[in-house]
């Protein structure tokens, strides 16, 4: 099976397991800190520190002004508090002095923020701005190159290859569902494979069935 075919039946399988998207167009400002507050930490611990954060604080002229250890203690307990605390006011300082305070919805612009890198990055322009883009984590990256979807060593290369075969509308999808796929089913160690849907066109499990 080819790339492009492999993807569509990729894509086939996952909207028969999850359904479709239904995730909404959300604040760019929000999906931007959320996204930063999610780098080494679990979902469900990114998402309380977001909602208590945004329940005080809203724009980026009230984070650029909160006082740091306030902005510590409302996000703690996710990863590197400390350093994250400082960078969202670093951010937002930039957004107001550089951007007018908002955020910028092209990549280039994304990429000059402190801290922010592609997958930050294409996440904010996906599910902030609606944008096609395809934010590539270490869960899309593994995918994407067992199922032979992609031949990459960096999730820089998979995005652009990807990117390529796949079908503009569902970018913003494939992220959403490889990503909950890799936690349930293809995991790191141990993948599913006989649980797996799309085992006949993935080129792991053929090397490994023997
Ligand atoms: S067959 Fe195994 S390695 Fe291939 S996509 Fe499914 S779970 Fe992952």
């Amino acid at each position: 099976m080819r790339e492009k075919e492999k993807v569509k039946f990729l894509l086939k399988f996952l909207h028969r397991l999850y359904g479709y998207s239904n995730k909404k167009k959300n604040n760019p400002f929000l999906v931007l800190i959320s996204t930063l507050l999610s780098q080494r930490t679990r979902d469900e611990t990114t998402d309380a520190a977001t909602e208590r954060i945004f329940s005080v604080y809203n724009t980026p002229k009230e984070f650029s002004d909160a006082p740091l250890e306030e902005l510590e203690n409302l996000i703690k307990p996710v990863g590197f508090y400390h350093v994250k605390a400082k960078r969202i006011k670093q951010i937002s300082s930039i957004l107001i002095d550089r951007f007018n305070g908002i955020v910028p919805n092209n990549i280039e612009e994304l990429l000059t923020l402190p801290g922010v890198g592609r997958k930050t990055a294409n996440c904010v322009l996906a599910f902030g701005f609606d944008i096609p883009a395809l934010p590539v984590d270490t869960h899309v990256h593994r995918i994407s190159n067992r199922l032979g979807l992609v031949k990459t060593k960096e999730p820089y290369k998979t995005e652009i290859e990807l990117t390529k075969i796949a079908p503009i509308e569902e970018l913003c999808f494939l992220n959403t569902f490889m990503v909950k796929f890799g936690r349930e089913i293809c995991k790191p160690i141990g993948p599913r494979c006989y649980d797996c849907g799309v085992r006949d066109a993935c080129d792991y499990f053929e090397r490994e069935k023997n």
